[in-house]
């Protein structure tokens, strides 16, 4: 009886486990850090052998493996072969998790209750992605969630000049139905500001340039930047401009008009604000790529989106297999509150208060045509 009780149990949790997904995790070593920290890779594979590989250290999703029509899988992701080699980039932020501020803040400094906080300029004269030592270059302690990888950091009272002692999880989930879900959860013990995003460099065809791509973006209005990328504050109509996408369009045909806005982010490298109709996840973009027949549609909570198309990649830095990145080899999707709204009361709060939860969730749900 004893056996045979202990027989079912058995297959009670193998039917669990396959209930929350029949993705397969498996733990290596990707190195350490100068500091000697052990940094791990977990390598999650779903049902469809969709495969995306993830390091502690910033969380990077350092590829990630998707079938195209006939089922070929190639890795879509940006990224580098070695450790070091991450390190060594403090341009790209190759598929990094990025926090505490994703993105831009003006002057390097805002004003919370009173206080001004200053932030290191480490892009012009403005913090760019969380200044020096970001979210993206520390490592995160990891364990196995159900279907995927849960990752914690706790970023200090002031670090990078930020108030509050934050804890970060942030929790990435491979679906069998091929999709890359990703929840940033956060608290704080004092009134901060949070903005977390995740930096992946998308190619849905794995070579070449994204400029041929089907883009499609659901947002009626953009945020206009000044010299230092900056949001001047309006919200400007994208209608007969450039940065309609309402209807799919590629990036190339449109990313050498004769616009202000373009040629100051050297292509798009905007912030588009979302077309909402409630608080939970909504089409916020879709990539199409005819020749793999490769879609990726991009689901968020959030209220805005980061559309870069790699303008600042120069070949300078080297990525997998030592391929020089070139310009618009790939573009990013970033899902985000606008940048500097620590500065600009009219856009969305990103004030996180004590006893409150941050808790967004963003997917890229992959299929084929
Ligand atoms: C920014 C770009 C920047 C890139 C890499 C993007 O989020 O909008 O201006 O070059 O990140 O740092």
């Amino acid at each position: 009886m004893k056996s045979i009780l202990a027989g079912a149990a058995l297959l009670i949790a193998t039917t669990a486990a396959s209930v929350s997904g029949a993705v397969t995790i498996k733990k290596s070593d990707f190195g350490k850090m100068p500091d000697g920290t052990p940094v791990s890779l977990y390598t999650l594979t779903n049902a469809k052998g969709m495969e995306a590989r993830i390091m502690t250290r910033g969380g990077v999703v350092v590829s990630l493996k998707v079938p195209d029509r006939k089922g070929q899988l190639t890795d879509v992701v940006l990224g580098h072969d070695t450790l070091a080699e991450y390190n060594a980039d403090r341009g790209t932020y190759f598929g990094a998790l990025i926090g505490r501020y994703a993105n831009r803040i003006g002057h390097a400094m805002f004003t919370l209750n009173g206080t001004t906080y200053k932030l290191a300029r480490n892009n012009g004269e403005n913090s760019l992605h969380g200044g020096l030592e970001g979210f993206d270059r520390r490592v995160w302690s990891a364990k196995e969630a159900p279907g995927g990888l849960e990752l914690t950091y706790r970023s200090k009272d002031m670090e990078e000049g930020y108030p509050g002692n934050l804890t970060a999880v942030v929790t990435y989930t491979l679906t069998d139905d091929n999709r890359l879900r990703i929840r940033y959860t956060a608290t704080t013990d004092k009134p901060t500001v949070l903005n977390l995003t995740n930096h992946s460099y998308w190619n849905l065809r794995g070579e070449g340039d994204i400029l041929g791509h089907l883009v499609t973006l659901n947002a009626d209005r953009y945020t206009p930047v000044d010299s230092g990328l900056i949001p001047t504050g309006v919200l400007a109509p994208v209608a007969g401009t450039p940065f309609d996408f309402r209807k799919p369009n590629t990036p190339g045909a449109r990313i050498n008009a004769n616009d202000p806005q373009l040629k100051l982010g050297k292509g798009y490298d905007h912030n588009w604000v979302l077309n909402r109709t409630g608080n939970g996840l909504e089409l916020a973009a879709r990539v199409e790529e005819t020749t793999s027949g490769r879609v990726m549609e991009i689901y968020t909570d959030q209220p805005g989106i980061q559309f870069y198309t790699g303008n600042f990649l120069d070949g300078s830095v080297k990525g997998k297999g030592g391929k020089p990145a070139n310009p618009h080899a790939a573009f990013c999707f970033e899902t985000q509150h606008f940048p500097d709204s620590p500065n600009k009361p009219a856009f969305p709060s990103t004030v996180l208060k004590p006893g409150e939860k941050y808790d967004t969730t963003t997917e890229f749900r992959f299929s084929a045509k």
